[in-house]
């Protein structure tokens, strides 16, 4: 069976509506398919509709990405299997909403100081309704001119250090841990590798997050290695957690597909493997 358990919509910084997601992850020949936008459940319903309506041979994991804090990195965990209805989840991302609006209004204003003109109410524009990312920034900053392509524009005026960087209180790692327990969810650690952490580092945030009651962590991953997928599998037994895969898929790429370079060794053991999708198929 084919799991991609990160993936992105219109509903946050994705380029595809959640319907044309899910039509396009049956496609691609994923099973399992958990849509996981940041710090917001809204497309979900929408992508079980669709599935319903267009009688595709998917199941839909009910997912989110929540942006945490953990010391001074800002760390990514997912939430597989979460309630998107629990009404204490739903209050908690939208602090989080909060949060990302704040923090958008000083970035614009940033921006806005280094002469480029218009930016909230364009970000605003590209966003259409979808919570705020930096990417929503980095299309702006495409649009008129002042990189080449999103990456050239966190490079030059998005990421950590640059002008319209802004750091982020975002709610602490442990906290979000504790929020995708409470609804009902499995707290997965996301792209353990783009933290740009030292190997110390990267054993200590796994080890809190493993303390705060996390149970998986994003062993395979669209550009992973084989030596790298290695490493953080055994990270994650040291720890005692499982193994999720995910493409983090935003919009078509050359480099990155849905359900795409997702394997397994046979030694790994996977987050779902308790799960009654996967059970019956083995049984
Ligand atoms: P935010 O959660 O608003 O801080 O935005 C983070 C998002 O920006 C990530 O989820 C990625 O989708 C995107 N992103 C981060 N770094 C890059 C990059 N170098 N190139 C393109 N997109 C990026
Ligand atoms: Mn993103
Ligand atoms: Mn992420
Ligand atoms: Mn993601």
């Amino acid at each position: 069976m084919r799991f991609d358990l990160h993936s992105h919509t219109t509903c946050s910084d994705g380029v595809l509506t959640p319907a044309q997601l899910v039509a396009r992850a049956a496609e691609k020949g994923v099973d399992v398919l958990a849509i996981t936008d940041h710090d917001t459940v809204a497309g979900l319903a929408d992508a079980q509709r669709a599935i319903t309506a267009q009688q595709l041979a998917l199941q839909l994991v009910n997912g989110v990405e929540i942006s945490t804090a953990w010391l001074e990195f800002e760390i990514h965990i997912v939430g597989l299997n979460i309630n998107p209805e629990c009404p204490v989840f739903l209050e908690r991302l939208a602090s989080q909403q909060q949060r990302r609006y704040e923090r958008a209004e000083e970035m614009a204003r940033r921006l806005e100081k280094n002469k480029i003109p218009d930016v909230l109410s364009n970000v605003l524009r590209i966003a259409d309704g979808a919570a705020l990312t930096r990417t929503h920034f980095a299309r702006y900053l495409v649009e008129i001119g002042k990189a080449p392509n999103l990456n050239g524009v966190f490079k030059k005026y998005l990421g950590r250090g640059k002008t319209g960087y802004v750091p982020n209180n975002w709610v602490a790692l442990a906290d979000a841990v504790q929020w995708i327990l409470d609804a009902g969810g499995v707290p997965v650690l996301a792209h353990p590798l783009k933290y740009n952490l030292n190997g110390r580092y990267l054993t200590r945030l796994t080890e809190a997050f493993a303390a705060a009651g996390g149970r998986a962590i994003e062993v395979a991953s669209a550009q992973i290695t084989p030596v790298q997928k290695r490493q953080v599998w055994d990270l994650a037994k040291k720890f005692g957690l499982t193994a999720s895969a995910g493409s983090d898929f935003h919009q078509p790429t050359p480099w990155n597909e849905l359900g795409k370079h997702l394997y397994f060794t046979d030694d790994i053991v996977p987050v779902w493997q308790q799960w009654p999708v996967f059970r019956a198929t083995q049984a």
